[in-house]
């Protein structure tokens, strides 16, 4: 730390982002990227934009934002764009909470959410999940703070009905709800359908995941225009350009290839099943996701020492520290041959204990 640094912000714990090794040639299942590259009209979009690369892009991104609201069946005042979803979730962060206006989340969830309520020095309550890992609903029913949750849930997997999320959305009307829909194309319930009924509820998503764009930086989120105009009073503060030309016209055109995504998306479940499946005939606890990833424990190994194991031998996963998931590791869905590769290694990992 320099001398510089603002006392403000010396006790910060930052967001530790999974591995990107480059030392030789991963099977990458640890950040929930697709397996699947960007289909061809975004290559095209993308290689014909590099000549314009000269010129600033739109700060109000008209076209991506015309091409999502049509999407989503929502009005253009309703949407905003953002880089990445950790983009809009910070910008909600700032926005909505303060020291008047305590934030809560699941004490297991998206770990970026911690780091924001501490970055702004906010009141902040991580609300324990349940022994399964399902999230205890009413728990948030009426309980009079902000309240971040994302649906499925990361790195559990687990989805909640939409049933239980408007109930937690119309007991709490005079707090900010952002529900994360960083993996609903795989299985979840969207609740973007409920944004013109309740003015206190905000829905982001990303193009990271299901659309295989998670390095062109691209999310958004879904609202009541009162609540997407907040959002772009702080984007315009920080960032009017926050969406680059090359992304602006890779998501457009990955928008009119939508079936091409939507197919991927069937794939990556059907692959989740079959891993399912094949690591629990393995003797491994695995959580009913409904996401791009599995968690997975086995009584045989420490979850550390397989997540070594297997980096070892090229592939890597995601391990966390916390103390209620550390037999775990997060799996991310490749391709079918990727995850057979990896239950072929995890067999020989188990068979040599
Ligand atoms: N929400 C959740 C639950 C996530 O797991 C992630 C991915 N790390 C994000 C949001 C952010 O994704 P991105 O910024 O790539 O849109």
């Amino acid at each position: 730390m320099s001398r510089f640094f603002s006392a403000t912000h010396k006790d910060l714990v930052p967001y530790v982002p999974g591995e990107q090794l480059n030392d030789k040639k991963y099977i990458k299942l640890n950040t929930n990227e697709s397996p699947y590259p960007p289909s061809p009209a975004v290559e095209r979009a993308v290689s014909e934009e590099v000549s314009r690369l000269r010129l600033y892009s739109d700060p109000d991104c008209k076209t991506l934002v015309h091409s999502l609201a049509k999407h989503y069946g929502v009005d253009e005042q309703s949407v905003v764009v953002t880089n990445g979803s950790d983009e809009i979730l910070n910008f909600a962060f700032f926005a909505f909470c303060d020291k008047d206006n305590p934030v809560v989340f699941p004490d297991l969830t998206y770990g970026f959410y911690k780091v924001f309520a501490q970055l702004y020095n906010l009141p902040y309550e991580e609300i324990p999940l349940r022994e399964d890992f399902t999230v205890c609903v009413d728990d948030y029913i009426g309980i009079g703070k902000n309240i971040f949750i994302a649906n499925p849930n990361a790195p559990t997997g687990i989805a909640l009905p939409l049933s239980d999320i408007e109930r937690i959305v119309a007991s709490n009307p005079d707090n900010f709800v952002l529900v994360d829909e960083a993996y609903v194309d795989f299985g979840g319930e969207s609740a973007v359908g409920l944004i013109k009924k309740y003015p206190n509820l905000m829905v982001t998503q990303t193009f990271s995941k299901s659309r295989s764009l998670a390095g062109a930086r691209l999310g958004m989120g879904f609202a009541s225009p009162e609540l997407i105009a907040d959002i772009n009073t702080i984007r315009y503060s920080t960032n009017p350009y926050n969406i680059n030309r090359m992304t602006m016209v890779a998501g457009v055109a990955a928008l009119e290839e939508n079936g091409y995504y939507m197919n991927n998306c069937s794939e990556i479940m059907k692959t989740r099943d079959y891993t399912t499946e094949a690591l629990r005939s393995l003797g491994f606890q695995v959580l009913d996701s409904k996401t791009n990833f599995v968690l997975a424990k086995s009584d045989k190994i420490k979850g550390e020492e397989l997540y070594t194991k297997l980096r070892d031998r090229g592939i890597l996963v995601r391990h966390f520290t916390n103390k209620r998931i550390c037999d775990y590791n997060r799996i991310t869905i490749g391709t079918p041959e990727q995850m057979e590769t990896l239950i072929c290694n995890v067999k020989e990992i188990l068979e040599e204990k």
